[in-house]
């Protein structure tokens, strides 16, 4: 009976002070709060709510294109005609911004699909710009998806990423991307000084008003696997350990975003999410104010969704549980492929 009888504050024995010897003094019960779904409302203390989430967007060339991506069930790769229903889908629903990436029919060693400005992601960022005045629109500023080699910059002799080309090439995407509607561009690639070199292009075009969702800690994570699977943009050889972080570091996350802020991010963001959650928090704590952003990735979203075809785990209540789990551990923002889903279910609990 351990349960009713003690739960934290004082001893029973306290009791021996009382004037009415019937009452427990200082008897916390702290299930008092949990006992009605009203109480547990009251003072619950993250909250999730439509308007954190960010839904991903995949936009290729042609039209009425719309292809399921095999490891994710839900997500599509989808040409712009078909990327502007589902992006009124989500307006609809109440989600406040998509993040687009692209997936060229054509790639070379250089990545030149990236900033072509008749490029899938730029044809639809006009489009969607036109259509939803209100809608955030960010893009994906990275190379991995354009080069036929999948690194996410160009390589030099020694088939390493060669960095200051690399730069060159971001800072012209960022720019085509910021031309055609982008509020934000968002440079992925963990490449050293991209935050920086992006901020200067855009303010160079006099894109001042346009910000920058730096992928701070990007984490070299076996969880995005069924997103190159979407993207089509698996490297060739290698892998990006070079460049993305070590998944054993969490001081260096803090160490990256600081650098990004100093180069001019205005919102920073740990990936994948689920399994640095600590990284969250400690980010979170190490720089108040900062909109923080988190991608519950591709892999975490497979997951559940095989475990949940298989009748494995209630999909629902899992993927309610761990985004409200990202909350509690400090994210502002979570950009994730269950952003429809969430938006319905959060809209029935009311
Ligand atoms: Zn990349």
């Amino acid at each position: 009976m351990s349960d009713s009888r003690y739960e934290g504050g004082w001893p029973l024995s306290a009791r021996a002070g009382a004037t009415d010897p019937d009452v427990e003094v200082g008897a916390t019960r702290l299930r008092r709060l949990r006992r009605t779904a009203g109480l547990r409302a009251l003072v619950r203390e993250a909250r999730l709510a439509v308007e954190d989430l960010i839904l991903p967007l995949f936009v290729t060339d042609g039209e009425s294109v719309s292809e399921e991506v095999p490891s994710m069930p839900g997500v599509f790769r989808e040409s712009v005609d078909v990327v502007g229903e589902r992006a009124a889908t989500a307006v609809a629903a109440g989600v406040r911004a998509v993040v687009l990436f692209g997936i060229p029919a054509v790639k070379d060693s250089v990545g030149s699909g990236s900033y072509d400005p008749e490029g899938a992601v730029q044809r639809a960022l006009r489009a969607l710009r036109e259509r939803f005045p209100d809608l955030v629109l960010i893009a994906d500023t990275c190379l991995c998806e354009y080069t036929d080699h999948g690194h996410c910059g160009v390589l030099d002799s020694r088939a390493d990423v060669d960095h200051d080309t690399t730069l060159d090439i971001l800072a012209r995407v960022a720019v085509s991307q910021a031309d055609s509607g982008a509020d934000l561009v968002a440079p992925s690639g963990m490449i050293d000084r991209q935050v920086g070199a992006v901020r200067a292009a855009l303010d160079r075009a006099g894109h001042q008003r346009v910000g920058i969702m730096a992928y701070s800690a990007k984490y070299a994570s076996a969880f995005y696997g069924p997103f190159r699977d979407a993207a089509q943009g698996a490297p060739a050889f290698g892998d990006r350990r070079g460049h993305q972080m070590d998944p054993a570091n969490s001081g260096e996350a803090l160490r990256e975003a600081r650098q990004d802020l100093d180069e001019g991010a205005d919102l920073i963001m740990v990936k994948p999410a689920l399994a640095y959650l600590d990284v969250v928090r400690k980010v979170r704590d190490a720089f108040e104010g900062v909109p923080l952003v988190v991608y519950n990735v591709s892999g975490e979203y497979a997951m559940v969704k095989a475990a949940a075809a298989s009748g494995w785990l209630s999909e629902r209540s899992v993927v309610l549980e761990a985004l409200t789990g990202m909350k509690r551990a400090g994210a502002d923002l979570i950009i994730t492929y269950h952003a429809l889903d969430v938006a319905r279910w959060l809209r029935e609990e009311k």
